[in-house]
């Protein structure tokens, strides 16, 4: 029987699985889940002798597929969409131009709805359930109320959704509304949203799933499972990810370091967070050498999915950053928009522009020499180009109009 406890980062408290507690009640630290991987039975591949799960390759595909290093029993029923297993692609084309020679990129856009939120949410809200709570909110920029509305809706339980007003992408406000979430928006920021999400949570026993809830990084965390397996077990030498409030890069350092724990891997790669130059607490923080990030009171960048001031998992990102050799960089929007469309035209990738933050922070460290030509590299291309439509009409050459006519439109054809 696989055992596992919720453990504060700072002073090592521990929480059961069954209480409901967000940040640990004696220090205020962020909480994590920890196994006792002993007692994790992987069985042997036989191919590459290491301890690889063929058990996993029996559990269909997705998030569920790693359900060894899930905090659950093996009996649970998972609110699932089937998220997950998103493709790697192998970007020859970018990778030119940008002048590294071994490049790939994830395309968590093509999540159930579009952004790699979901691998979180169908664990957060399976934990809900099996908690058995009255209802599940959020603050959020975007993608998590949208990732929640829709999981909330696959379970059949109430959804309360907190957004910063006018600052949310719409694709974004289109989903979380048709899902049937309850949606509010306030005058703040997606900080002060989430302030007051949290005390509604305490005071009307709602389950609150921001990325403070341990239990989403739990299934984010599997996105480097996927790549680990899509590489034939080759670590990559660094994954480089944007970064807003911090949890993902922490759930993606935290099961690489699981597989080098259970003797799977060897390695662990260099973990790069990608900020705006807006929204850059944690960038700057890793800069100046500090333990804790200053916040920022009004973040911004075209990017909202990192319009974030006061990263909450900001200690667990700096750990993975430092303790991974990794780094942290900040880039413009101007950066970010030449990244989006890059990566749309040589590789056929849809991104919203908070997941080509990563492509340009390649661009940059690149030419910065930090990173070096020949390193395996994956980008984490976190959300879909539709979630953002209308930043993508603003920075492309709008259609042309033209009469109905062949030989008029044949003129003025380019190219051919
Ligand atoms: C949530 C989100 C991010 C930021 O992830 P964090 O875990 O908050 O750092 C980046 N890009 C997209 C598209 C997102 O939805
Ligand atoms: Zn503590």
């Amino acid at each position: 029987m696989k055992e596992y406890a919720v453990e504060c980062i700072r002073c090592r408290t521990r929480f059961s699985g069954t209480e409901i507690v967000y940040t640990c009640s004696k220090c205020g630290g962020l909480l994590d889940i920890r196994y006792d991987y002993s007692s994790i039975d992987l069985e042997l591949d036989a191919g590459t002798g290491r301890r690889w799960k063929a058990k996993w390759e029996g559990e269909g595909e997705g998030v569920w597929k790693y359900r060894d290093l899930l905090p659950f029993d093996d009996e649970i029923e998972p609110i699932t969409m089937f998220e997950g297993n998103t493709p790697l692609y192998r970007c020859d084309s970018l990778a030119k131009t940008i002048g590294v020679t071994d490049l790939w990129v994830k395309h968590e856009g093509l999540n159930p709805s579009g952004s790699f939120k979901d691998r979180g949410m169908t664990v957060g809200v399976t934990k809900a359930v099996e908690l058995g709570v009255k209802g599940v909110a959020c603050a959020s920029t975007g993608n998590t109320s949208t990732s929640l509305a829709l999981f909330a809706a696959k379970a059949g339980i109430p959804c309360y959704v907190l957004l910063p007003e006018g600052k949310v992408a719409l694709g974004k406000v289109a989903q979380a509304l048709m899902h049937g979430a309850q949606v509010f928006t306030l005058k703040g920021n997606f900080d002060d949203a989430l302030r007051i999400v949290r005390v509604l949570c305490e005071e009307e026993s709602l389950y609150l799933l921001n990325s403070v809830n341990p239990y989403r990084l739990e299934g984010q965390k599997t996105i480097a499972f996927e790549i680990t397996e899509k590489l034939k077990m080759e670590v990559p030498e660094r994954v480089i990810l944007p970064v807003g409030n911090a949890a993902n890069i922490s759930a993606i350092f935290k099961a690489f370091s699981e597989l080098k724990i259970l003797g799977i891997t060897d390695a662990v790669p260099k973990m790069v967070g990608i900020q705006a130059e807006g929204a850059m607490p944690v960038t700057r923080a890793f800069k100046e050498g500090k333990a804790e990030i200053t916040p920022e009171a009004k973040p911004e960048t075209i990017a909202s999915a990192i319009r974030i001031g006061d990263p909450v998992n900001a200690a667990k990102a700096l750990d993975a950053i430092r303790s991974s050799g990794g780094t942290a960089e900040s880039v413009t929007d101007e950066e970010i928009t030449a990244a989006q469309i890059e990566l749309a035209r040589s590789e056929g990738i849809g991104v919203e522009p908070a997941s080509a933050a990563s492509i340009a922070g390649l661009k940059k460290l690149v030419e910065m020499g930090v990173i070096e030509r020949d390193e395996r590299i994956v980008c984490i291309a976190t959300g879909h180009l539709l979630k953002d439509p209308e930043r993508a009409t603003e920075i492309c050459e709008p259609p042309k109009e033209v009469e109905t006519d062949v030989k008029v439109v044949r003129k003025m054809l380019k190219g051919v």
